[in-house]
């Protein structure tokens, strides 16, 4: 047994006692992950920067002032802020009481541009994280131990598993499953990639670590797009994104932009933040002040990136900046299911902050809390303990900003809803990607993915999103310079801490063996008295000698868990069922002009006033301006993202009085009426990631369909003539045919 598993094992005892005196204090003992330093290494508290010391922040708090942190820390019975063990944390009935409740204006100022996203975030603080007693899921637990029957071992093949090989044979140690790590000519129940969903074509069963398009879909222009959808959408819930620019295309939009608001006022003076569209780890980032630095051009070729408002006043820790790296597991496109690692990282710059000025825009050590850039200041602080050094455990830092009064609660929950509502808005395209690579009626192997949600948290300790990242690095060791100019890799105790727990109990929640999800009934606040929630049993079916004695799960559910919270969001979605049931030809995810008026005629859509000629001008037209947007686009035809484009534009036709959100739910409601019922289930399953739908997940999700299997005939036919017509039309054929 290794050390760090008999850790595990003295932090679980820890963690049993502290949830006893939690529960006896009546306290969610499963909310927050917070932990405490220990002794020796526990700084201070006061070193934080937060809001209630600081008048200077432009989000102020309203209402009450905190409570100093001091004797108050300690709870009844004399400890001090409970120990919130990584792997179920708990938040004393003291602390609790101490970290008061701040009510905050959920006001993203988008400095400098005037623009201001705002409005009360309505999900702060709207839904209470439920669970079903400690005592049904213990006693569920048990069931599942006396039912369950020795299996042969999950079998996992680690060969293209490349930099997360580590943690990953660590874990399936701990598991006592079987790694193949030259891969087997016989299936593995599991596929573990180390980049794409790609990295081994011949798959046709089990389970795979990566979803087609999860790459492409979270790139950095892909992403704003998708989430600037939602904000036209729902701009007062997408408020955690900072307003964003596409360059080239928008370079226009963006200097108008920022010269008006210097005009309007002169003291104004924002800066921005420049990412190149493929980039990571703070490769190619710089910051400006004005548009005229921004470097367009790469070589002869104009530079794809993202121009992004940037966040002045972070949350400073000893004086430093610093973002939260949270792992964030989608077990399952269809039905939606979302867990959220209950610990996360938190990264630090090396150098003390201050507020951007044109001495220091420069300042990467300053600004920028990459680990990558800042192993290489000579600042960096390597260190095994969870809660200082340069790389920190997010449980530890939340354990200081709580110790400081700060309602942690709140800032949890908030991170909870940002993480979802971005999952949210970039599925409807991952499904169309899900639907070419892996098409119904084919075999293929289901997907699962861990992500890399990157987060910063501001003064007035809203969470911002910077970006999410599709390969998170699994590495649990660093590189570390051991003598003059010689860098060896050495491991990474916090590292392994974090990143073994999110593989293990994502492979645990991902074992074929693993107990169907279970319907509880649950009635608490924030969902309706006796509304069916879908609940995943955290047992496994594994027997005891089996599991042997693993912590509890690191990983916990958010979706669908907060479906009745969240499921309102997912209109895109909806159009994008609609996109996929047109589609019609297998591994196509563009729409052609005969299905698009396939889709109008179908929705009965046209009518004297919008002929289809019209119909025919607006296709051409917007998917004209995308295939521009989209240069290295390889296929021809409408693109979801332009098909959205399109419904909102022919929603803003049918309903003029309505605003955006209620013409799109309307033209939903008449597209989906037309069409008849919802598919079966046989069709649903093709999207589906999980083997088998339970009757209230199937209720909850939004169904896609495949169109080979529920379209008409004329439907069919058309879309493959469309099809047809794609393989030999360039869009430049396309344009001039209308054209002319
Ligand atoms: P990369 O993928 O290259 O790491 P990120 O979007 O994560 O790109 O940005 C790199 C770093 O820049 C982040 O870790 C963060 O410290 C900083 N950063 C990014 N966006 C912003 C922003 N809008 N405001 C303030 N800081 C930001």
């Amino acid at each position: 047994m290794s050390d760090h598993y008999v850790k595990v094992k003295v932090q679980l005892e820890q963690m049993k006692s502290l949830g006893q005196d939690a529960e006896k204090e009546g306290v969610d003992a499963e909310q927050v992950p917070v932990s405490s330093p220990s002794a020796s290494d526990s700084p201070d508290p006061s070193s934080i920067t937060i809001p209630a010391t600081d008048a200077s922040s432009t989000s102020k708090p309203r209402g009450k002032s905190r409570s100093k942190p001091g004797k108050d820390d300690k709870n009844s019975s004399g400890k001090q802020i409970s120990d919130l063990s990584l792997h179920g944390s708990v938040v004393s009935a003291t602390a609790e009481k101490n970290l008061n409740r701040l009510g905050y204006e959920r006001t993203l100022h988008i400095r400098g541009t005037g623009k201001i996203l705002q409005g009360k975030s309505e999900t702060n603080g709207n839904y209470v994280t439920i669970h079903a007693s400690k005592n049904g899921q213990q006693a569920r637990r048990e069931d599942g131990f006396k039912l369950a029957r020795k299996r042969r071992p999950v079998t996992v093949d680690t060969s293209k598993a490349k930099t997360s090989l580590e943690a990953l044979k660590i874990s399936i140690r701990q598991l006592k499953w079987k790694e193949f790590p030259l891969g087997r000519r016989a299936a593995c129940d599991i596929y573990w990639h180390g980049v794409s969903f790609h990295d081994n074509e011949n798959i046709v069963s089990g389970q795979v670590n990566k979803f087609p398009g999860m790459i492409e879909m979270l790139r950095k222009i892909n992403m704003s797009r998708a989430v600037r959808t939602m904000q036209e959408l729902f701009p007062e819930e997408y408020d955690f994104y900072p307003r964003s620019w596409i360059l080239p295309e928008e370079y226009q939009q963006f200097s108008t932009q920022i010269r008006m608001v210097k005009e309007n006022d002169a003291t104004v003076n924002p800066t921005f933040i420049v990412k190149p569209d493929g980039g990571s780890q703070g490769d190619g980032i710089y910051l400006i002040r004005d548009p005229s630095d921004l470097k367009l051009m790469a070589g002869s070729q104009a530079k794809q990136s993202v121009v992004q408002e940037y966040i002045q006043k972070p949350l400073l820790i000893d004086k430093l900046k610093f973002d939260i790296r949270l792992y964030v597991l989608i077990k399952s496109l269809e039905p939606l299911e979302i867990y959220i690692a209950k610990e996360g990282l938190t990264r630090f710059c090396t150098e003390p902050y201050q507020e951007p000025s044109q001495k220091n825009l420069s300042h990467v050590f300053m600004h920028l809390t990459n680990y990558s850039l800042n192993v290489h200041s000579g600042n960096f602080v390597h260190s095994d303990s969870q809660s200082t050094g340069s790389k920190r455990t997010l449980s530890s830092v939340l354990y200081r900003l709580a110790a400081k009064g700060v309602d942690i609660k709140r800032v949890w929950s908030d991170i909870i809803a940002l993480v979802i509502k971005t999952v949210i808005a970039v599925v409807p395209e991952l499904k169309v990607y899900y639907q070419a690579d892996i098409p119904p009626g084919k075999p293929g192997p289901t997907c699962f993915q861990i992500l890399g949600f990157d987060i910063l948290l501001m003064k007035n300790l809203k969470p911002v999103l910077l970006e999410v990242n599709s390969n998170p690095s699994m590495r649990i060791e660093h590189e570390q310079e051991v003598a003059p100019g010689v860098f060896e890799y050495v491991p990474s105790p916090v590292d392994e801490e974090v990143k073994v727990g999110v593989i293990r109990d994502t492979l645990r929640l991902m074992d074929p063996g693993h107990r169907k999800p279970i319907i509880a009934q649950i009635r608490a606040g924030g969902f309706e008295h006796g509304e069916e929630i879908p609940m995943e049993a955290e047992s496994q079916e594994r027997s005891p000698e089996e599991i042997g004695s693993l912590p509890s799960l690191c990983l916990k559910q958010v979706y669908p868990k907060y479906t009745k919270q969240f499921n309102y969001l997912r209109l895109v979605e909806r159009i994008a069922a609609l996109f996929i049931r047109f589609l019609g030809v297998k591994g196509n995810m563009r729409l052609g002009p005969t299905a698009f008026r396939t889709f109008i005629r179908t929705c009965k859509l046209s009518n004297s006033n919008f002929t289809m000629a019209s119909v025919d001008i607006l296709y051409i037209d917007i998917t004209r301006r995308w295939s521009g947007a989209m240069p290295d686009s390889r296929e021809a035809g409408m693109g979801l993202q332009a098909f959205v484009e399109a419904f909102f534009y022919l929603a803003g036709r049918r309903f003029k009085s309505l605003a955006l959100k209620e013409q799109v739910v309307s033209l939903l409601e008449l597209c989906e009426a037309q069409l008849g019922p919802q598919p079966g289930v046989e069709d649903r399953r093709s999207l589906s990631c999980s083997r088998a739908l339970p009757r209230a997940i199937k209720a909850q999700t939004l169904c896609l369909t495949n169109p080979q299997l529920s379209s008409p005939a004329p439907l069919r036919r058309a879309a493959s003539q469309d099809y047809r017509l794609h393989q030999r039309l360039k869009p430049r054929t396309l344009r001039a045919n209308v054209e002319n």
